[in-house]
């Protein structure tokens, strides 16, 4: 099973390449983001906690998250042809619990971290103009519809709902977050000899053709259907 890694600033298409890669290479997407706003749904006492953090723009504490993905690490199904890690690591200890978890699961760390580049203006545009559908999960933007409107999904016909930390104050808090928090990730990896860089201000076909020639120039024709 390829170890593969999303990285890259919030709102820089990490989900939506992910369910990309879901359909093409039958990757199990693990998305801490996800698993969070699952939890914090069904009131647990993690996912009440975690909110508050998330609702700020905040990182959730090393421990909760770690403890989180090493459960899901656990109970992977070894048959998977590769495991697409969403938002995590967003830390140094992160990064290293989870080689670590991987290593002692399955022989190896992190194969690939595919970083996805885009600027803080990019960024602020795409997630004020962010919609998601509460079905299925489905990520829509907005930017070119009339915001009285109400606005349903393609798929279900369900009204789509903005994040509670996508506003301008939260994405902000984010941003900065993701410099001082995750972004000293980038040398970790280039370190370590793993880190493909993308740029994530194209088309999300173009992006995804950039990600899938990333993979062939790692994995060759292994994992390129
Ligand atoms: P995302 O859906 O990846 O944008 O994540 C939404 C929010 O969930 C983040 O702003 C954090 O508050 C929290 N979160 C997700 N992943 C992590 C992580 N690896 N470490 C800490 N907090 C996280």
């Amino acid at each position: 099973m390829k170890h593969l890694v999303l990285f890259g600033p919030p709102g820089s298409g990490k989900g939506t390449q992910a369910s990309r890669l879901v359909d093409k290479l039958g990757a199990y997407h693990l998305s801490t983001g996800v698993l969070l706003r699952e939890a914090g749904t069904q009131g647990t006492p993690l996912g009440l906690e975690a909110k508050r953090y998330m609702d700020a723009g905040e990182l959730v504490p090393d421990d909760t998250v770690i403890g989180l993905v090493k459960e899901c690490i656990a109970q992977l199904d070894a048959a998977i042809p590769a495991v697409l890690f969403d938002g995590f690591p967003r830390s140094l200890p992160q990064a290293t619990a989870l080689e670590k978890s991987l290593s002692e699961a399955a022989g190896h760390g992190v194969d690939l971290v595919l970083m996805l580049d885009i600027d803080d203006a990019e960024v602020m545009r795409r997630l004020t103009s962010r919609r998601g559908c509460p079905k299925c999960g489905g990520i829509f933007n907005i930017a070119d519809r009339d915001p009285s409107e109400t606005i349903l999904c393609e798929k279900c016909g369900v009204e789509l709902v903005q994040r509670p930390d996508d506003n301008p104050e939260a994405i902000a808090n984010r941003l900065e977050v993701y410099r001082s928090q995750t972004q000293p990730l980038v040398e970790h990896y280039e370190g370590l000899g793993t880190l493909a860089r993308i740029d994530g201000s194209g088309s999300v076909d173009e992006i995804h053709g950039e990600v899938m020639d990333a993979l062939r120039r790692k994995f060759g024709a292994e994992i390129a259907r």
